[in-house]
């Protein structure tokens, strides 16, 4: 049998693509190596969201072009948000390169393998979602599966490529969401987090209409028990029915994952994102006020073109103020074709976003470690996710619903159980507990 082997930079959702490409590969007949040198076929899954992803995507291919040297017949895939950005130009810069797979042509995959398998070269980046079938996926074994429910992005924050690597929002039909969740739980997956851009704005372009609620409620009526989770929330699309719907459903987590970005109305209103701080922080106080013990994450850029010093403040008190349990911070990273990567005049000085935003993860860790404290002494229930070694102790590792880790000294393989635990100590980054019999 061939070998594939994929390389996967970046987000969930090219992890998730992934699976998938392994899936319809598997009925091509490759199988799956963790040995790039074994392979029949590279690909490499790229993503765009930072300049240093880009630049690691092509130095990779740098390397495994030189190994074709030696071994003519060995193909390499470019695939993802860079191939989608590079279409045919890639083939200049990279001529050992076989296929330029675009975002919205995966499912095109099987057909396109066999093309280059008999030699040809090809671009598929075409805008036009592939029509999608219902494929197997050989998902990285896990107690939590991850399911794509849309894709694409309609805001376009001046500071972000999706929009133009992902395309516009495109909901999953539901019957391929179900499927799709009901089969990972017969294999035994007990977690399900559904995935896309704006998880919200699910189901506004599907006809007839439906919305995020309605498609948690359909999976919440499944059998069995397992958890379900949805991330990435825009904070004006969350709506009172939808988090009515989170309170009422039994399986869906106390968890959002709600990206502010900056905590200052200026840079938001230059990032062209659609709230000031007053609202972001209504929705906020009104999930927490509904919501016991709910976790509610961030994430944050530090130095976008302009940000004055006074202005990154607002986001580091907004951090503390509203008492953030964890957030996502990067520096920011100019991309092309987004407007804010035009307001040169305006970049910050590399040293300047760097030393804010080890400001800003410093702010990040004390509100991690505050959030945890708050759980000492209580019992929660935890799915137990792997058995580990920690400098000889044996430790099982968990989260909560409210998507906290959990580390339990314990020496049995438990993964995929939901226990009972007492949380005895908060550290920065997790909590450790002690199971309750
Ligand atoms: S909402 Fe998110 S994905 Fe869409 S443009 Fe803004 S940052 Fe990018």
């Amino acid at each position: 049998m061939k070998k594939v082997y994929i390389e996967t930079l970046g987000c969930q959702m090219n992890k998730s693509d992934a699976e998938r490409m392994y899936g319809m590969l598997e009925h091509q007949g490759y199988t799956q190596t963790d040995e790039p040198r074994d392979a029949d076929m590279l690909v490499i899954n790229t993503c765009s969201i930072r300049q240093l992803s880009e630049d690691k995507a092509y130095s990779q291919i740098g390397v495994w072009g030189k190994w074709k040297k030696n071994r003519p017949d060995l193909k390499i895939v470019f695939a993802g948000c860079v191939a989608q950005q590079a279409g045919e130009k890639l083939f200049r810069r990279a001529p050992y390169v076989d296929l330029v797979l675009g975002t919205q042509r995966l499912y095109e995959l099987p057909e396109l393998v066999k093309r280059i398998e008999n030699g040809e070269r090809v671009v598929s980046i075409e805008e036009k979602p592939y029509e999608e079938s219902d494929i197997q996926i050989n998902r990285v074994k896990s107690v939590n599966a991850w399911v794509p429910i849309m894709e694409g992005c309609n805001n376009f924050c001046t500071y972000c490529i999706v929009p133009y690597t992902r395309g516009r929002e495109r909901s999953r039909k539901p019957e391929l969401i179900l499927n799709e969740i009901k089969k990972a739980l017969n294999e035994g997956f007990k977690e399900i987090t559904l995935l896309g851009q704006n998880v919200d704005s699910y189901g506004k372009d599907l006809e007839p209409h439906q919305n995020l609620s309605w498609l948690l409620r359909q999976i919440n009526a499944l059998e069995g028990k397992f958890r379900i989770r949805f991330v990435t929330s825009y904070p004006t699309d969350i709506t009172e029915e939808l988090i009515d719907t989170v309170i009422e459903l039994d399986k869906v987590c106390e968890y959002f994952h709600i990206p502010m970005q900056s905590g200052d109305d200026y840079v938001l209103k230059k990032m062209n994102r659609r709230y000031d701080y007053a609202t972001y922080k209504k929705i906020c106080e009104n999930i927490r006020s509904r919501i016991p013990d709910v976790t509610i994450t961030s994430d944050f850029i530090a130095g976008f073109p302009g940000e004055t010093e006074k202005q990154f403040q607002n986001t580091l008190r907004a951090m503390s103020e509203l008492e953030l349990d964890y957030s996502n911070t990067a520096a920011y990273s100019p991309r092309e074709k987004t407007v804010a990567a035009k307001w040169v005049d305006l970049y910050i000085p590399e040293d300047v976003k760097t030393d804010r935003l080890a400001r800003l993860n410093e702010h990040n860790r004390e509100c991690c470690l505050k959030s945890n404290q708050k759980y000492v002494g209580r019992e929660m229930e935890v799915l137990v996710e792997k058995l580990e070694n920690h400098d000889g102790q044996s430790i099982i590792t968990g989260r909560t619903r409210n998507n906290k880790i959990v580390h339990i000294p314990y020496d049995k393989d438990i993964t995929g159980e939901f226990i009972n635990v007492k949380i005895t100590s908060a550290r920065t980054w997790y909590l450790r507990g002690e199971m309750i019999n």
